[in-house]
C-alpha cells in the first residue's frame, strides 16, 4: 500500500505488504523490505536499508548510510544524522555508517550521534541521547543515555541483576541471548514486613525526628497539634485528638459521653461479637455493658437489622468495628442511631481512609477511634491512637480527659487518664499521614489480585466491591474449613499467615461472665477466617506466587 499523497521513486525495491503513508518521500535508491509501516511524514534517502517487519513511525528522517535490520523499531520523531560536523554547502565525501541491528527499538524523540550501532534487541527509552555504540539485549536511556538493564528478546525489561524486577524471574546470558532460567525466585512472603514499609521514607523521617529533638518539647506540643490538624483535614472532621493508643481512644470517647451525661454507667452499648477485644474492654473498662451480637457474614460487620434486633431500653449506644479494613454500612446504621437516639461510635482502628460515599470512616459518627500501632494502615514507631469528631463538646472534654482531666496546669476539672501521644509519634505519623492513600491503593491493588487470581472451592475470599472506596484492606481474610491444615501448608511453602482473630471476645479468660453466651456464626468465622499476606510493599511476584499455592491446595 502507497498512499497517495507520497512520492516513492522506485516501489519495486519495496517489499510486499509493506505500507507508505501519507507525504511519505523515498529516493530511488532506497529499498525497504516486506511486511514494513513507515508512517507520514518520513523522509528516507538512496543510501537507505531496511530490512523486513520496520516499523519507523511519523517524522522521522533517514540518510545516506542508515541501515536498519528485520524488526528495528523507530519512534516518532526520532533524529538521525550521517555527518559529524554537518556543514549546508560542504558536500559530504563519506556518509557516517549507523546500524540499527535486529530488534533494536528507540523510542520517540530520541537522537542518535552519527555513526553508531545499536545491538540486536537493545532498547533506547524515549528521549534518549545515544553517544555511542549499544550492546545488544540492554537498555539505556536518558541524556546522555546510560544503561539501566537489560531487554529480551521478547521484550522483557530486566534490572542489572537480569532479573525481571516484575515477577523475580531470573534470566541467564546464552550464545549472545538472554534465557530464562529460573521462574520461582520468590520462595517466601511475610505476612508484614514493617522495617521495609517504613524504610521507603527513612529521610523524611529522620528529619521529623530531629525536628521533635531539637525542639525540646517531647509531649504534645506543635508536632502532636500540627499532626491532629492535619489528621482531622484528611478525616473530614473538625477536630482530632492525639491519644496513647486505639484502646484509650474508645476508653475517652465513651467516658467523655458519661462526664457529658450522654451515657449512665450501666447502660447498655452494641459491639459487634467478632471484633478485636479492645473494642469490648472500653466498654467494660469504663462501666457500661456491652452487647454482643452476630455481624452480618458477608461483611464480617454490623449490618442494621442485627442492630435493630438488638435494641432494648437499656441500649444508649453502637460502636461500629471497620473490621479488617472494610468499613460498616455506616448510611444504614447512621439513619437507624437517629431514629433510636443512640450514640454512634466508630472504631476505626483498622479502617484509615476507607471511604462511604464521599465521607470517610471517622467522619460518620458522633465519633470515631483509630489506633496507630505500627502495623496499622496508618503506623506509628511505638503506640498511638486518635480520636475524630465533629462534637465539639465531646473534642473538649477527651482533650482535658487524656491529660489528667485538666484543661489548665494544674487545675483538675475531671478525673483523667495519662493518654498523651508522643511529639515524636506525631511527627512521624504526619510524614506517614502524606502517603496513606498511595499506600491504601497498593493494598486495594493487591487484594484486586488475589481476588481475580484465587480460585479454589475450598476457600470464601472477601466479598467486597473494587469500585466503592470503603475496603482499605488491613487485612486480607480467607474463610476455610480446614483453616489449620491451610495455614501449616502455606507456613511449609514459606506463606506467612495470621488469625485475626483465634478465640472471640466472649470466649475469652477476660470474660467469665460471657462464656455463657452462644454465638455460632461469630463462633464458625474465629476457626476458619485466615489473614494473607497484604501490605504497601507487597510485590506482584509475591502475590502471585500466594495465589499459585492458595490454588494448589487440597485439605488431607
Ligand atoms: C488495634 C485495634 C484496637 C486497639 O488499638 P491499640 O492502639 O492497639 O490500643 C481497637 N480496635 C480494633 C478493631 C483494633 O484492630
Amino acid at each position: 500500500m502507497i498512499h497517495e499523497t507520497a512520492i516513492v521513486h522506485a516501489p519495486e525495491r519495496i517489499g510486499k505488504d509493506t505500507r507508505i503513508w501519507q507525504y511519505v518521500v523515498i529516493l530511488p535508491g532506497a529499498s525497504i523490505g516486506s511486511d514494513c509501516n513507515i508512517c507520514s511524514h518520513c523522509f528516507i534517502e538512496n543510501q537507505v536499508t531496511i530490512g523486513n517487519s520496520v516499523t519507523i513511525k511519523s517524522g522521522v528522517q533517514l540518510w545516506d548510510g542508515i541501515t536498519l535490520e528485520d524488526e528495528v523499531f523507530v519512534g516518532p520523531n526520532v533524529s538521525f544524522t550521517n555527518d559529524l560536523y554537518p556543514r549546508s554547502k560542504q558536500p559530504l565525501e563519506e556518509w557516517t555508517q549507523t546500524h540499527l541491528q535486529k530488534g533494536a527499538s528507540v523510542g520517540a524523540n530520541s537522537t542518535l550521534l552519527a555513526g553508531i550501532t545499536i545491538g540486536q534487541y537493545a532498547l533506547i527509552g524515549a528521549g534518549s541521547v545515544v553517544t555511542h555504540d549499544i550492546p545488544p539485549h540492554t537498555l539505556w536511556y536518558g541524556n546522555p543515555a546510560r544503561q539501566r538493564g537489560y531487554v529480551t528478546t521478547d521484550g522483557t525489561v530486566l534490572n542489572h541483576s537480569l532479573i525481571n524486577p516484575k515477577n523475580g524471574d531470573a534470566y541467564e546470558w546464552q550464545e549472545g541471548t538472554l534465557v530464562l532460567c529460573s521462574s520461582t525466585a520468590v520462595q517466601s512472603v511475610a505476612f508484614l514486613d514493617l522495617q521495609a514499609i517504613n524504610a521507603r521514607y527513612r529521610p523524611a523521617l529522620d528529619k521529623a525526628v530531629a525536628r521533635v529533638l531539637d525542639s525540646g518539647w517531647y509531649v504534645l506540643g506543635d508536632a502532636v497539634a500540627d499532626f491532629e490538624a492535619d489528621f482531622a483535614q484528611y478525616c473530614h472532621t473538625q477536630h482530632a485528638i492525639g491519644v496513647a493508643n486505639g484502646l484509650d481512644a474508645l476508653k475517652l470517647i465513651l467516658e467523655g459521653y458519661l462526664q457529658l451525661g450522654r451515657l449512665q454507667r450501666g447502660d447498655a452499648v452494641i459491639v459487634p461479637a467478632n471484633t478485636f477485644i479492645a473494642t469490648v474492654l472500653a466498654v467494660t473498662q469504663t462501666g457500661l455493658v456491652p452487647v454482643l451480637i452476630e455481624p452480618d457474614e458477608a461483611s464480617f460487620n454490623l449490618g442494621p437489622d442485627g442492630v435493630r434486633a438488638a435494641l432494648t431500653p437499656a441500649v444508649k449506644a453502637i460502636i461500629a468495628v471497620h473490621l479488617y479494613g472494610q468499613a460498616a454500612p455506616m448510611d444504614a446504621l447512621k439513619a437507624l442511631a437517629k431514629e433510636q437516639d443512640l450514640l454512634l461510635i466508630e472504631d476505626a482502628a483498622q479502617a484509615h481512609g476507607a471511604h462511604v460515599g464521599t465521607c470517610r470512616v471517622g467522619a460518620w459518627g458522633d465519633a470515631a477511634a483509630f489506633s496507630f500501632y505500627p502495623g496499622k494502615n496508618l503506623g506509628a514507631f511505638g503506640d498511638g491512637g486518635a480520636i475524630t469528631t465533629n462534637d465539639n463538646a465531646l473534642a473538649s472534654i477527651t482533650r482535658a480527659l487524656r491529660n489528667y482531666g485538666s484543661e489548665k496546669k494544674y487545675h483538675n476539672q475531671y478525673s483523667g487518664l495519662n493518654s498523651r501521644l508522643d511529639a515524636l509519634q506525631a511527627a512521624l505519623l504526619q510524614v506517614k499521614l502524606q502517603h496513606l492513600d498511595r499506600d491504601n491503593h497498593h493494598r486495594r491493588a493487591v487484594a484486586m489480585r488475589y481476588s481475580n487470581g484465587i480460585n479454589n472451592p475450598y476457600l470464601q475470599l472477601p466479598q467486597w466491591s473494587p469500585q466503592k472506596m470503603d475496603h482499605v484492606f488491613h487485612l486480607y481474610v480467607v474463610r476455610c474449613q480446614h483453616r489449620d491444615d491451610l495455614q501449616a501448608y502455606l507456613q511449609d511453602k514459606g506463606i506467612q499467615t495470621v488469625v485475626h482473630y483465634p478465640i472471640p471476645p466472649h470466649q475469652q479468660g477476660a470474660y467469665p461472665e460471657l462464656h455463657e453466651l452462644s454465638l455460632p456464626l461469630t463462633e464458625q468465622l474465629h476457626q476458619e477466617v485466615l489473614s494473607l499476606p497484604i501490605s504497601p510493599i507487597l510485590a506482584e511476584a509475591e502475590v502471585d506466587y500466594v495465589i499459585q499455592m492458595m490454588n494448589a491446595y487440597e485439605p488431607v
